[in-house]
């Protein structure tokens, strides 16, 4: 077929989706979005609704399906988080001139918004308690930059970042969107994607720099830049691109973007993207916040102080000035229990002023966000007054609280108390804020009470005792009776009167000339009305705006008084103890707990957290614990909560323990061998190596390193020589502070030769055949395995169990021996022996795969050469 048979609404669409092709395009069409083409095949699929067809195009029928205006939030929620982008075609014009200009016409349309993972605003389509950035990251020439907004709450933040601290970094922020420069986006594009965020690539202009500038000054009403700090190229580029997307996907219409805080990597403790999985910091392994350590130390009473703490958990500090700062606002507020209940009481009646702040400035706002500005501020100064002669951090929280009264006042007067989801309706501006206001809404009720007047006369007139006036939204107000009274009217004199509209199956409705003559006053006041308010709406809007950074700043202080109180609280309830966080290299913890364990233990109500200490002592430097012991002894338990508590403590939280001293921490690593990683398609050992050459070659001496298992995930004496010469480097090279779990009971030896290496255990005891887990950590070694009871405990058949006891008893004999019997059975098992050993084989003599190792100068090698070397050596044996 011809183009001729295109009907102009579809021309419309084609040209409309020709500009938006990245996007699905929800085209309004009365009281629906409609999608075509295979936009329809996508969107029914993903949103599990019918697909159907009307007309044709080039000869093929047109699939076609649609969403009601009034549900499209939901329906948007499910295809964004499926990741689609939606394109949002609204009709710019009433479709009654569109007619007026002829009838082949169509309603003008256009895209007011293309909606995206990044760039969502609404309350129904985000997370209240988690941030949802926007990040950019741009290279300029040598340098690279990363940027990141959260338009729901207009925070916008830039660090420097080189391509190689791209993924760490992604990881910490966990960006729903990422953009980056067109022509990067194949080599980016895989961190991008593993980090969680969708990608956007965005072309080179978007990019430049020098536009960038003049944009970003005119955003802020700034000459320079440098009002804000001294910002790279790279830097520039990226919040300029961070800017010319919002403008194309806001069409026009810029959030509010705080003028941006520049973030230095050297300000928080590095923590890598596998740390950061391992430790399941904001989100457990199986997926979800539940499980994590966030969701278990997390107090707050507001939203945003939620995310404040979501911030901090993900990047603890690695100042100590700040950290001493925060704890001490912890431990006054710890002390002050009154105070900190009334706060906390105070708080909880805040509202998401950031959320609301931002939906205003966007115009998509309502009189709900005003009233949210009102009681925020409210609350802010009632809070105020409750902070006096407080430590610096909450003294300066507070500074920002004050200062609002006149916008209070003036919200005050001016709105109802319970204002109106939607402008659209009115009703939310007070009576007695504005006299024109009030006479207008008096002739408008007026008006309703005389109808009501009219239908009692007109029943004395027509003597019809059911005669009723009623309104709709086609009819406006008629006059209602059934068809038995109707014939009356229908008659002389009534006839004269009562002018038919309508005949329905039972009813027959009429009306008057006087009835139409009120209820076009009415109409008129009622519109009238509405006018007002939208303007008093406009001008509460504007003043507010007017007052964002202030409001911003007030938001601000609200959310880091939230989070000490919530720190306060958590410390009170659970018996934490204040840190003590200085620049030794110290890190020793009485009576640790692991938060989430023990939590869990709680809820399920059996046997008590075993609390255990961890001595990493300053006097000797490197510091390692190598820790042995049986499976589900808590070796991983234990090796993870004091990672945690290092990290609570620089994140200015108090701790589970009863004392803890922690020498600064700048780099916090957490390894676990061969965990399952085929989903992301690499073997598991490979990652388990590259992974640990990452450690290797970063560790510096302030760093803490977690390594569980390391060596797991290959043959025996592979695992061993790889866990074995790993802990020389960090012993030797690192010279960092380590806790190293592994069953390979030969690397007890090492505490002879390596003078910062301590042996400890995870002691259980034998009863009666069975094993009991104590859970306790102490120092020395391990005796023996005790895998063959502990597969017992997991219902491993009887048979199997006594085969495998006999399988044990003639490897240990065999070992004893020399090692005829052994090989005999069987050629690899691992190596647990009743003694620990007096020289481990990997020291004794040189194999081909030791002489090999030795000359490994391991901070020298790549993740990649580190792979290719574990296959040759593996190929030596
Ligand atoms: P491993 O790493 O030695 O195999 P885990 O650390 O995974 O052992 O611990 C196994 C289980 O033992 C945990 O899920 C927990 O329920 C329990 N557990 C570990 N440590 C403790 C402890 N200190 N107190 C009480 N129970 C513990």
């Amino acid at each position: 077929m011809s183009d001729e048979t295109v009907t102009p609404m579809m021309a419309q669409y084609l040209e409309i989706k020709a500009q938006n092709p990245s996007a699905l395009l929800f085209y309004r069409l009365g009281d629906f979005y409609e999608m075509f083409f295979e936009d329809a095949v996508a969107a029914a699929e993903a949103l599990d609704i019918t697909l159907t067809q009307r007309g044709f195009h080039n000869g093929k029928p047109i699939a076609l399906c649609g969403v009601p205006y009034h549900a499209a939030e939901g329906y948007l929620l499910t295809l964004i988080r499926k990741g689609f982008r939606v394109a949002i075609a609204e009709q710019m014009e009433d479709p009654a001139e569109a007619k007026k200009r002829g009838s082949k016409s169509v309603v003008k349309r256009d895209v007011v918004r293309l909606v995206t993972p990044g760039t969502l605003t609404e309350d129904s389509l985000l997370e209240a308690r988690r941030h949802n950035y926007l990040a950019a990251f741009a290279e300029v020439r040598e340098e690279s930059a990363l940027a990141w907004v959260d338009i729901s709450t207009g925070e916008l933040r830039v660090m420097p970042c080189p391509e190689v601290r791209l993924a760490p970094e992604l990881a910490r922020l966990a960006p729903r969107e990422v953009l980056v420069a067109e022509h990067r986006d194949h080599d980016l594009g895989g961190i991008v994607t593993e980090s969680g965020a969708a990608l956007s690539a965005l072309s080179r202009g978007s990019f430049d720099s020098t536009n960038a500038e003049q944009r970003l000054c005119k955003l802020w009403g700034v000459g320079s830049l440098e009002a804000f700090g001294s910002f790279g190229r790279s830097e520039i580029s990226a919040m300029g691109a961070l800017v010319d997307y919002l403008d194309l996907t806001q069409r026009g219409k810029l959030p509010l973007l705080r003028p941006p805080l520049r973030e230095s990597a050297s300000g928080a403790m590095q923590i890598d993207a596998s740390t950061r999985r391992n430790l399941e910091i904001s989100q457990a392994l199986s997926g979800g916040r539940e499980g994590s350590l966030l969701a278990a130390v997390d107090r707050t009473a507001t939203a945003a102080g939620a995310r404040l703490l979501e911030r901090r958990i993900s990047s603890p500090a690695r100042d100590l000035a700040v950290i001493h700062q925060r704890l001490e606002s912890v431990r006054f507020l710890l002390e002050q229990s009154r105070l900190r209940e009334d706060l906390r009481t105070d708080l909880r009646r805040v509202p998401d002023i950031d959320r609301a702040l931002s939906r205003l400035a966007l115009e998509r706002g309502g009189p709900r966000d005003l009233a949210a500005i009102r009681t925020g501020l409210t609350q802010a100064e009632n809070i105020a007054t409750r902070l006096i002669d407080v430590p610096p951090l909450l003294h300066d929280a507070a500074k920002a609280l004050v200062g609002h009264a006149t916008l209070i006042e003036l919200l005050d007067q001016a709105l109802v108390a319970e204002p109106p989801l939607l402008a659209r309706d009115g009703g939310y501006i007070a009576t007695g804020f504005d006299a024109d206001l009030d006479e207008t809404r008096r002739l408008r009720d007026e008006g309703r009470s005389v109808i009501a007047q009219m239908q009692a006369e007109y029943i004395a007139l027509s003597g019809v005792q059911s005669l009723k006036i009623k309104h709709n939204n086609v009819l406006g107000y008629f006059i209602e009776t059934t068809a038995l009274h109707a014939e009356k009217m229908f008659a002389a004199p009534l006839s004269e009167t009562f002018i038919h509209r309508q005949t329905t199956a039972n009813q027959v409705r009429f009306t008057t000339l006087p009835l139409n003559e009120i209820e076009t006053k009415i109409l008129n006041a009622a519109n009238h009305a509405l006018e007002i308010e939208k303007r008093h709406y406009e001008a509460l809007r504007a003043a507010i705006l007017d007052q964002s950074g202030p409001i911003g700043a007030c938001a601000r202080g609200l959310a880091e008084i939230d989070l000490n109180g919530a720190f306060a609280d958590l410390a009170a309830a659970e018996n934490w103890a204040e840190p003590r966080v200085d620049d030794s290299h110290a890190f020793v913890i009485t009576a640790g707990r692991h938060p989430v364990v023990e939590r869990a233990l709680r809820r399920q109500g059996g046997a008590a957290f075993v609390a255990n200490d961890c001595a990493l002592t300053e006097a000797k430097i490197p510091a390692i614990w190598l820790l042995t012991g049986p499976n589900m002894a808590g070796k991983s338990t234990f090796l993870r909560q004091n990672a945690l508590i290092a990290l609570l403590a620089q994140a200015g939280s108090f701790v589970p323990a009863t004392s803890a001293h922690i020498g600064l921490v700048s780099q916090l690593f957490s390894r676990v061998g061969a965990s399952d990683d085929l989903a992301r398609g690499r073997s598991t050992f490979m990652v388990e190596m590259v992974e640990t050459a990452a450690i290797l070659n970063q560790a510096d001496d302030r760093a803490l390193v977690i390594l569980d298992e390391i060596g797991r995930g290959t043959a025996t004496y592979d695992g061993l020589s790889i866990a074995w010469a790993t802990m020389e480097h960090l012993h030797e090279t690192n010279r960092c502070r380590a806790l190293f779990a592994t069953h390979y009971h030969e690397m007890t030896a090492l505490s002879g030769k390596l003078a910062g290496v301590e042996n400890a255990t995870v002691t259980v005891k034998e009863w009666d055949g069975e094993v009991i887990f104590l859970h306790e950590v102490k120092k020395g070694a391990a005796d023996r395995s005790y895998g063959v009871q502990v597969a017992r405990l997991a219902g491993l058949p009887a048979t199997v169990i006594e085969r495998a006891k006999v399988v044990l008893e003639a490897l240990e004999s065999g070992e004893r021996e020399g090692g005829s019997r052994q090989k005999a059975l069987i050629d690899d098992l691992p190596l647990f022996r009743a003694m620990p050993a007096p020289a481990p084989k990997p020291v004794a003599k040189d194999s081909k795969v030791e002489t090999a190792l030795k000359e490994v100068l391991p901070d020298d090698l790549t993740p990649m050469e580190a792979l290719r070397l574990v296959y040759q050596l593996k190929e030596m044996l």
